[in-house]
């Protein structure tokens, strides 16, 4: 068996984190070392590594975390825009192998990105 990751172990509330939404598909909590005045982590709760292992029938789920990010983002008083980063393998920078937009707002934003 491999072992959990790290947001698996928020999800399982085995390590404290700064929820700030969930319901049944997924979770958002702030990220713990945040690149703007919002930085918050949208996953789902299940543990998928990463957007490219995706399969049709995690369409839904999908979805659910696109529809869900703007809620997020508004939820906590950011109307304005938000930038939402999904980094997809390591070549990207992605670090956490738990599937997870980056919901990012509260300053404007380069382009293209760094
Ligand atoms: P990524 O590099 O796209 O995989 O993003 C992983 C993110 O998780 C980074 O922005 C980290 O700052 C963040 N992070 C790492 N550990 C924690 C933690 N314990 N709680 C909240 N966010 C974390």
């Amino acid at each position: 068996m491999t072992e959990p990751t790290l947001f698996e172990k928020i999800i399982a509330r085995e390590i404290p984190a700064d929820i700030v939404f969930e319901d049944k598909l997924c979770i958002a909590f702030r990220d713990i070392a945040p690149q703007a005045p919002l930085h918050v982590l949208l996953c789902p709760k299940v543990p998928l590594k990463m957007l490219s292992e995706a399969v049709d029938g995690d369409g839904k789920l999908l979805a659910h975390l696109l529809l869900t990010a703007p809620r997020v983002a508004r939820l906590l008083g950011y109307t304005e825009g938000f930038r939402l980063v999904v980094n997809n393998g390591s070549d990207a920078g992605q670090t956490v192998f738990h599937l997870h937009l980056h919901i990012l707002a509260g300053r404007t934003f380069d382009w293209p990105p760094g």
